[in-house]
């Protein structure tokens, strides 16, 4: 393409709030076959709430909700913002926590009142030693709703589960309706659960899930998807996608994500929702055939 085609493209695409980092970005957008979604705060509006609240038989429910809540209280995930607002809604005075850790993908740890409090995923339970027998079917049941449950300990006990929900954006089913009409098959990443994961993703139409993704290997994923010869699009919007956006062929990201998105991407998404992914496919395609 010519640089005043390219020129046209990218004002023409500014004006529906796609932003592209610089000109061979929209010629490169040209051939792409995969687009790689980012569930959380991508696919879905990565705003959380809590929904369910499980508690083992020897333990009461306020007194676990306050331990978790003061664990979760130091953890910056949205799953925990989530999971603090929920429990405070409940009107649960929320304990103090020491030594805090978080195990990204896994979960967060931290001692509350001399117990050491575990919160997070069933292997960050068997890595601990935690028994959680039954509980994991009525974990699975949650999941198959495309809630993102999570596993409590005290004290080295299971002592109950926490489920919480994103929706998926109004917009994400058509948009990937759009994407498959280009022609594009369309993958959803996410470090949540493959149950969960496929829920959502049947949700909106999603081809194929990849899930239980920890985030240092998100960028492995779309290096996988390349070494099968195809040219990939990355969609996200969160500090783990950074290294899986500047990997891909072309890296998107939502304007309403973190910067640390945003620099590693070629082009920013200044809507927030997926028809831009769609657009941004078609203005780099239709600028092209312009000068041809
Ligand atoms: P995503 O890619 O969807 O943002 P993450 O990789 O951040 O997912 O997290 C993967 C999983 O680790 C979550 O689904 C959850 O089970 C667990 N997890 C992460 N952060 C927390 C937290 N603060 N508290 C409890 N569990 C957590
Ligand atoms: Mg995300």
């Amino acid at each position: 393409a010519t640089p005043t085609s390219i020129m046209a493209g990218t004002g023409r695409s500014a004006e529906n709030g796609v932003l592209f980092k610089g000109g061979e970005h929209v010629e490169n957008t040209r051939g792409v076959q995969t687009i790689v979604l980012d569930k959380t705060g991508t696919v879905t509006k990565g705003e959380p709430e809590l929904t369910d609240v499980e508690v083992a038989s020897d333990f009461q429910e306020a007194t676990v909700l306050a331990a978790v809540g003061a664990v979760e209280k130091n953890s910056e995930h949205p799953l925990a913002e989530a999971m603090v607002k929920g429990i405070e809604g409940k009107g649960i005075a929320i304990d103090k926590a020491e030594d805090f850790e978080a195990i990204p993908g896994f979960g967060v740890r931290a001692v509350v009142g001399g117990d050491e409090v575990l919160v997070g995923t069933r292997k960050l339970m068997q890595t601990s030693s935690v028994t959680i027998e039954s509980a994991g079917e009525e974990m699975a049941a949650f999941e198959k709703e495309g809630k993102t449950a999570m596993l409590i300990a005290i004290g080295g006990k299971y002592a109950g589960m926490i489920a919480v929900a994103d929706t998926v954006k109004e917009t994400s089913k058509a948009a990937i309706k759009r994407m498959h009409e280009l022609g594009l098959e369309v993958a959803m990443l996410t470090g949540d659960n493959q149950q969960t994961a496929e829920a959502i993703g049947k949700q909106v139409g999603i081809d194929r899930v990849i899930a239980e993704v920890v985030p240092e290997q998100k960028a492995e994923e779309i290096q996988k998807i390349q070494e099968q010869g195809k040219k990939v699009a990355m969609v996200g919007d969160g500090i783990n996608d950074a290294p899986a956006l500047a990997v891909a062929d072309i890296g998107m990201a939502i304007g309403t994500g973190t910067d640390v998105a945003i620099e590693a991407a070629d082009i920013t998404l200044m809507r927030g929702d997926l028809h831009s992914v769609a657009d941004s496919i078609q203005l780099g395609t239709k600028t092209i055939r312009n000068v041809k």
